[in-house]
């Protein structure tokens, strides 16, 4: 039922999500190495959310009976200067991710394939929260500059951040 052009894109967003999770995770590795426990752990919940979304894509094309192929990972940024720098990075990353959803998003329509459509609809909105959300960590880093007690106090605001729900 799926068009072999939707199976490869939605194949491609997969690996994407994966890719994205290993980037969250060389981000949370570097917070760790700075000591900012809070901001580690925010970007190891943001790792997980990724893995899922992967997972939902790996759901829907199975449940379809259509291939998942898994592709090599790239290699994520490691070396950042600062941790706006890291959030700055994380915030082009979440750009791109509702980008390529909304190019794909184009084809199910254009295919008229409406059950596609509605799956990726989920995609479309979680990325307004995510751009949303690291624009926010953004704004508030440069408000902060290098002031470290205020470093410390949004570390402390985004080592509370709670696992989310699992879909149901
Ligand atoms: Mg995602």
């Amino acid at each position: 039922m799926l068009s072999p052009a939707l199976v490869e894109r939605l194949n491609d967003q997969l690996n994407f999500e994966l890719e994205s999770a290993y980037v969250y995770f060389s981000m949370a590795a570097y917070m760790e190495g700075q000591s900012l426990d809070g901001f580690a752990h925010w970007m190891k919940l943001q790792a997980e959310e990724e893995i899922g979304h992967a997972m939902r894509i790996y759901k829907y094309l199975t449940d379809l009976g259509a291939n998942v192929t898994l592709e090599a990972i790239k290699k994520p940024p490691c070396d950042f200067s600062s941790v706006l720098n890291a959030f700055e990075t994380a915030l082009k990353h979440e750009e791109n991710l509702a980008r390529r959803l909304n190019e794909i998003a184009g084809v199910a329509l254009s295919e008229k394939d409406n059950t596609t459509y509605q799956f990726l609809d989920w995609f479309l909105t979680e990325q307004v929260e995510e751009i949303s959300s690291v624009g926010t960590v953004c704004d508030k880093l440069r408000l902060i500059g290098d002031n470290g007690y205020g470093i410390l106090m949004l570390n402390t605001e985004l080592g509370a951040r709670q696992k989310e729900p699992a879909p149901q």
